[in-house]
């Protein structure tokens, strides 16, 4: 689902595509380009905090390491 993100910096709405209720992770601004980590929880977004590319890169590095540690417990390893 879609949910409505408003810009706490310059007030543009935006959307981001849900898969689930709850989502933590990097928003991107399309008018001003600012960049948030923002915290939704069902469908509401609960906070907004201004990251740099640096933190957001880091927090994606981050996800994707959770996500092979997850891939590597369900694929029996040789
Ligand atoms: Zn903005």
């Amino acid at each position: 689902m879609m949910i409505t993100i408003k810009c706490p910096s310059c007030g543009t709405e935006g959307s981001q595509s849900l898969l689930e209720p709850t989502y933590r992770g990097p928003y991107r601004c399309w008018k001003c380009r600012e960049l948030f980590s923002i915290q939704i929880e069902n469908n509401e977004v609960k906070s907004f905090e201004p990251i740099t590319e640096e933190q957001m890169a880091k927090q994606q590095e981050e996800r994707r390491q959770i996500e092979e540690l997850k891939a590597k417990f369900r694929k029996p390893s040789d």
